[in-house]
């Protein structure tokens, strides 16, 4: 164990390697700011590993009913918010030449429990209103496009898909490129927060930082607020490569309006991917022994949605991601230790969500101030 040098300091200890720390570093790093990255286990083997990587701006509580729980004018701009994250990912990745096999995608959104073939059609109102390209296809639509039978669906643009440990590998390298350094594995054991700094507590002895970041994924540290927010698990397999050459219009994402919904995509390879069967996270082992049921549910739902397709598992895999009750996250300073920041709460869209986080944490930290920190602050009374 290498002690740090003693009184060194940084301009931001980030805890976690996984997709949120990776890019918030990469962010941070190009600004010129001196970044430390600390992850008790190997960099991108949390949840990130585990991500299916569908990289939407369509956030898992619709438009027209989170406008209902937090106001028109807030849900608006949280949905935009999120599309710019999309947006700024693929620029990013573009300019840093993360090679992660990022393709843009369509998505097709089924109706289900939460929004019926009438629900979609406000949606369809709520979305365009806002300034989103959309488009209502009825029930015939849908099975003469995707081969789907009896569910209307709404179509959106310009989302993405990618390779989710590339993708965090490729933005940790380039901040390492920046000057950031990883250390790893090291657990943050506890962190002191002072007037003008934090003490980052580890084995390998104490490091002071202008700022920290908790990127912690689902293990959430101690002392930032959980109110609003739960643990889910999901499960997930990967078929064979598909024979068929296009396997349905566009191979565009699939997910439903419903709770717990289905989510699909094709891989480079021609695997499909699809995963669901959401629950609360009760804890590892009780998550893991449900995995034979849940595979042999999913593969039916499957085979049910796209008969056209083999829809047996060639690989499966399960895992745990935070979630908070307007399908938001909880994103800047920690309420009572100053000088801390956390990012948490990310639901089914936790990569574009990581992205938003980097933008929101860059803006506050070189003191710029962000104009939708509001949305997400900790302090939030919606
Ligand atoms: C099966 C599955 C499918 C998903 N599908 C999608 C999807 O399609 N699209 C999407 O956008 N999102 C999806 N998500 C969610 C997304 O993957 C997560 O939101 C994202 O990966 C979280 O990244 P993170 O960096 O915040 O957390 P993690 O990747 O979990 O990284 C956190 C890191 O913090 C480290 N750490 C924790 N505590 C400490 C400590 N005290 N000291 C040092 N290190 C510490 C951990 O070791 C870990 O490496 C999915 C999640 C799962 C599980």
């Amino acid at each position: 164990v290498v002690p740090f040098k003693v009184r060194q300091k940084v301009d931001a200890v980030i805890v976690g390697a996984g997709i949120s720390g990776a890019i918030v570093a990469e962010s941070l790093s190009a600004c010129g700011l001196r970044v430390v990255v600390i992850d008790r286990r190997a960099p991108v083997t949390g949840s990130t590993l585990a991500s299916t990587a569908l990289l939407q701006y369509e956030i898992d509580i619709p438009l027209s009913l989170l406008s209902k729980q937090v106001g028109r004018n807030r849900a608006e701009r949280l949905w935009r918010r999120s599309r710019m994250a999309v947006d700024a990912l693929r620029q990013r990745v573009r300019s840093l030449d993360i090679r992660c096999d990022m393709t843009a995608r369509d998505s097709l959104y089924l109706e289900g429990d939460v929004l019926d073939a009438d629900g979609l059609e406000v949606e369809t109102g709520a979305r365009r209103r806002a300034g989103f390209e959309v488009q209502l296809l009825d029930k015939q639509a849908v099975q003469n496009r995707f081969g789907i039978r009896g569910r209307a669906a709404l179509l959106s643009y310009d989302n993405l898909c990618a390779n989710p440990r590339k993708l965090a590998l490729g933005f940790l390298n380039r901040a390492c490129k920046h000057g950031a350094l990883v250390h790893s594995p090291l657990t943050v054991e506890s962190v002191e927060p002072g007037s003008t700094d934090v003490t980052v507590v580890t084995e390998r002895g104490d490091l002071r930082a202008k700022s920290v970041i908790f990127a912690t994924g689902y293990e959430l540290p101690k002392g930032v607020p959980r109110k609003g927010h739960s643990l889910n698990s999901t499960w997930v397999l990967a078929t064979k490569p598909q024979r068929l050459s296009s396997l349905w219009d566009g191979e565009c994402l699939i997910w439903e309006a419903s709770e717990p919904y289905l989510y699909l995509r094709v891989t480079t390879d021609r695997r499909v991917i699809c995963g669901g069967e959401d629950e609360d996270f009760v804890n590892e082992e009780l998550r893991d022994a449900l995995m034979p049921d849940k595979v042999s549910r999913l593969e039916k739902k499957l085979a049910k949605l796209l008969p056209r397709i083999d829809p047996r598992a060639d690989y499966t895999w399960c895992g745990t991601f935070g979630s908070a009750t307007t399908g938001t996250p909880s994103i800047g300073r920690v309420p009572g230790m100053p000088h801390c920041y956390a990012v948490l709460g990310y639901g089914g869209n936790g990569i574009t969500f990581s992205m938003l986080a980097a933008q929101l944490l860059t803006n506050l930290l070189q003191g710029r101030g962000d104009a939708d920190a509001d949305l997400y602050a900790f302090s939030r009374k919606f």
